[in-house]
């Protein structure tokens, strides 16, 4: 059995790359990182419990990378460069068969944004993983959620709610072929950060989020801190490969409430259209127009032709009752 200082010298440490912003790594009582001048730190930190937000049994290499990748969309939807993170995590016993695959997810998705683990905690307990990142912004243009003004568009990048077809296949609450399930499952195990999206929109949009809890919800923030309403248009809505074979109601309720798509759902004022796909060419991503912000709060879903549809937001909430 490896001792928690071998665990943490084996499969959490690496020598920092040089040129980067971190100034000291793991292994002393802090890291120390030098973010640029001029910008501001944006933190932020998110938890992933097994039985709740995995499967217990996950793959650890997916485990790893989402854990990651879940962080990183916080930053993306800031606007923000990610610099580096930490991991505090408890695991049930040090298991190298559970530990190198899982360090090998989360370090090759940190290589892909050429950023560190530069520390963390590591206690045995019941599997448990957070991660906090720590990115940077020049001060003034962060994609704030309370940026939004009435007319502005909506925006979606990517595509929604193949993550929840994946789950609900998962779960036996839904039948898939094998071929679809697999399509749908990379978009729950493998999500990919919109990082790229979120630095190039800077400048152009006025307001953004991430898409973790589904798009109405999620939307529903930005609405209520900037103080305004919206018109969404379901048949707009940009769906996943997977639940593009599905029939229409599911396709709508999926993609406005499905959860887990780590998409970029943001606002830009209609004459910037042109500098939001400039943005979205740049940054590799497709982006959809999907509806419209309103001076008269509330969230209305409506079709193609304008009809009101009783669709309404089904956020999750952990501490709901049932
Ligand atoms: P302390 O007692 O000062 O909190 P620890 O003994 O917990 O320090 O950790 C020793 C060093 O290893 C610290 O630099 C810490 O940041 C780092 N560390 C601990 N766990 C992890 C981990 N899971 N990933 C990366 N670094 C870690
Ligand atoms: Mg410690």
């Amino acid at each position: 059995m490896l001792s928690e200082f071998d665990l943490i010298a084996r499969y959490f440490t690496r020598p920092p790359r040089a040129g980067g912003p971190v100034r000291l790594g793991v292994g002393d009582d802090c890291a120390l990182l030098a973010p640029p001048a001029g910008e501001s730190l944006a933190l932020s930190t998110d938890m992933l419990v097994e039985g709740r937000h995995f499967f217990a049994g996950a793959d650890p290499f997916s485990l790893g990378h989402k854990a990651l990748a879940v962080n990183l969309s916080d930053l993306a939807a800031m606007g923000a460069r990610p610099l580096g993170f930490t991991l505090a995590f408890a695991l049930p016993a040090a298991d190298a068969g559970w530990l190198a695959p899982f360090s090998q997810g989360l370090l090759a998705l940190a290589d892909v944004h050429g950023i560190e683990l530069v520390g963390g905690d590591t206690t045995r307990g019941p599997l448990n993983l957070c991660i906090t990142v720590f990115g940077s912004v020049p001060d003034g243009q962060a994609l704030r959620r309370d940026g939004a003004a009435a007319s502005d568009d909506v925006w979606v990048s990517g595509t929604l709610g193949d993550a929840r077809l994946a789950l609900e296949a998962l779960q036996g609450r839904r039948a898939l072929e094998p071929a679809r399930l697999a399509a749908a499952q990379v978009r729950l195990d493998r999500p990919e950060p919109r990082v790229a999206l979120g630095h190039a929109l800077r400048g152009v949009a006025t307001a953004a989020i991430d898409v973790s809890d589904g798009l109405l919800g999620d939307l529903g923030h930005i609405l209520s801190r900037s103080g305004v309403g919206a018109v969404i248009d379901a048949d707009a809505l940009p769906c996943g490969a997977a639940l593009a074979h599905e029939a229409p109601d599911l396709r709508r309720e999926f993609a406005l409430n499905g959860g887990d798509d780590y998409e970029l759902c943001f606002v830009a004022p209609a004459a910037r259209r042109q500098a939001v796909l400039d943005a979205a060419h740049r940054a590799g991503v497709a982006v959809t127009r999907i509806g419209q912000l309103t001076q008269a709060s509330g969230l209305r879903v409506t079709d193609r032709f304008g009809k009101a549809l009783a669709l309404h937001s089904r956020s999750f909430d952990h501490f709901a009752t049932p």
